[in-house]
């Protein structure tokens, strides 16, 4: 979105004068004390007041082809929307996120800002980078606590009717922005509730559920239908939705939610968990599950996690709020090649997190023969060459092999996308690791009429990155249907 003609303001003539803004103090995101925090699982986070979130944008110098708009992959209207905190008018910027991104109470609190926004502002050099994101995050809650009720102009009706297979953020905005202008929607959702990892993934102390379900709310107001609890593609297939419910588009907002194993012996034994089984069981009530992990959770003291990512992080800090003394993540290169937010992974540190880096399981063992895991033989890694990714493969050194005691094991090792989506539908391309292929600019897959956008298009990713290829799809969509592509 480019905004440079018609700012309301003039950057030339700003007050206080750019060379005054940058001397003003930074009111970073901020969380609360973790001895608090580790009580209990509410979001760690501190909410800005409306003095705070005006100082805080006041400090913009508003820079003429703004490098934070351009680091955010749905491409925010941060400069403009700053300005307008600035004035003191909180409606209007929550108005602007709004148009921008379907999700913005979502993005203020699970964006890892540090990597996208917040790394193009160029104070972000002099470690006084704007809080972007703590600043869009006030705007959509000041305007949910105002009661201000956000329901958009809806297109009147095309005729045209369109099938999302899919309720995480990516089919979320492609049902938002498709009905808008004015298609009937009716979004498919395997989970219980709509939502995708928002809900069955992110953990409540990063993002509470009322957020999502608030959001939720509005789509259905808005007349988006959702059928849950139906996975598309095993007892019904897209082209028998196609037939039957007569859509005359699809779009493949289905993630990439299958656990990637280590293959190594005794994965399968009991107390060794999938990060999705474990977060799902620790982080929500029974009645939110399906029935086969509605058994009610209990770790030991000694917890493993295996991985480095954003899941893996999540997957400690909530161990650590079920009661476990000791958690450490095993992790087979060095904090220098670790994915994921290092925001996060600092927060998991500051609540006890132990991360042993260069080492990784080749055995899960049951040493009393319970059945269940209590040890597992580490081998210790170098770093080699680097490979496909671009990091340095690590490499077991000959004869390092240790044994740790653990009393429960979890793995955070990546996600692929589910194959029942690909396999069920004709002609349908996927590529490596079973990601569906689509037209870069369209999201249009080999079959003219389905669509796809999200996790299952580029592998595990982001958020806001699963809402700016949804937002593309979605205008795509629509384009099609309309006759205008
Ligand atoms: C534990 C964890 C923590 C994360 N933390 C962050 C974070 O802090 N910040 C961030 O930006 N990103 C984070 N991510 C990544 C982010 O959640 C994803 O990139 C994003 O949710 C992808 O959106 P999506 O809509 O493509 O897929 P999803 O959110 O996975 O939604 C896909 C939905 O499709 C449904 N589905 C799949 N197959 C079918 C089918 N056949 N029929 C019907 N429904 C189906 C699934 O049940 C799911 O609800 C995290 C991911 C994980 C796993």
């Amino acid at each position: 979105m480019t905004q440079k003609k018609d700012l309301p303001f003039d950057r030339k003539e700003l007050e206080p004068s750019a060379r005054e803004r940058i001397k003003l103090e930074a009111i970073p995101y901020s969380y609360r004390d973790p001895e608090e925090r580790i009580d209990d699982w509410n979001e760690c986070r501190v909410a800005m007041t409306p003095e705070q979130a005006m100082a805080e944008a006041t400090r913009c110098i508003h820079c003429p082809d703004p490098p934070c708009e351009k680091a955010c992959p749905i491409n925010n209207p941060i400069s403009e929307a700053l300005w307008h905190i600035e004035q003191g008018d909180f409606l209007t910027a929550a108005a602007l996120y709004k148009e921008s991104n379907t999700l913005p109470a979502i993005c203020g609190r699970v964006c890892p800002a540090e990597l996208t926004c917040a790394s193009g502002c160029v104070l972000a050099k002099q470690g006084k980078g704007i809080n972007t994101r703590g600043l869009e995050l006030f705007v959509a809650d000041y305007q949910r606590a105002s009661g201000h009720h956000w329901l958009p102009e809806i297109a009147p009706s095309t005729g045209k009717k369109v099938g999302v297979i899919g309720a995480g953020p990516a089919g979320l905005t492609v049902a938002e922005v498709l009905a808008r202008l004015g298609h009937e929607v009716v979004v498919y959702e395997a989970w219980p509730y709509p939502g995708g990892l928002l809900v069955y993934g992110i953990p409540t102390f990063k993002l509470e559920k009322e957020t999502v379900f608030w959001k939720i709310d509005q789509l259905k107001e808005m007349g988006i239908r959702f059928v849950t609890n139906t996975r598309v593609g095993e007892a019904v297939t897209i082209d028998d939705l196609i037939e039957t419910e007569q859509f005359d588009a699809v779009f493949l907002g289905t993630g990439a939610g299958v656990e990637a194993r280590m293959n190594i012996p005794g994965e399968n034994l009991g107390r060794v968990y999938g990060s999705t089984q474990f977060l799902v069981r620790a982080n929500l009530p029974p009645d939110m599950l399906p029935e086969s992990l509605r058994e009610p959770l209990t770790i030991g003291k000694r917890i493993g996690v295996i991985g480095g990512g954003d899941t893996a992080t999540d997957c400690i800090r909530s161990a650590l709020r079920m009661g476990a003394d000791e958690v450490t993540c095993y992790y087979r290169r060095t904090e220098a090649e670790m994915p994921g937010s290092t925001v996060e992974r600092r927060l998991g540190i500051e609540e006890g997190a132990i991360i042993e880096y260069l080492t990784a399981p080749v055995e899960i063992l049951d040493q009393n023969g319970d059945g269940n895991v209590d040890a597992m033989k580490m081998i210790r890694m170098e770093l080699g060459e680097p490979d496909t990714s671009g990091r340095r493969r690590p490499v077991p050194i000959e004869g390092s092999e240790y044994i740790v005691e653990v009393d429960d094991v979890i793995l955070a090792i990546g996600y692929w996308p589910d194959p029942s989506v690909s396999e069920g539908t004709k002609d349908l391309k996927t590529h490596k690791y079973g990601l569906i292929e689509v037209h870069r600019d369209t999201g249009q897959t080999s079959r003219k009429e389905i669509y796809a956008g999200g996790d299952n298009v580029t592998g595990p990713a982001l958020v806001n990155v699963a809402i700016a290829s949804a937002k593309v799809a979605a205008r795509a969509i629509h384009e099609s249907l309309m006759g205008e592509g």
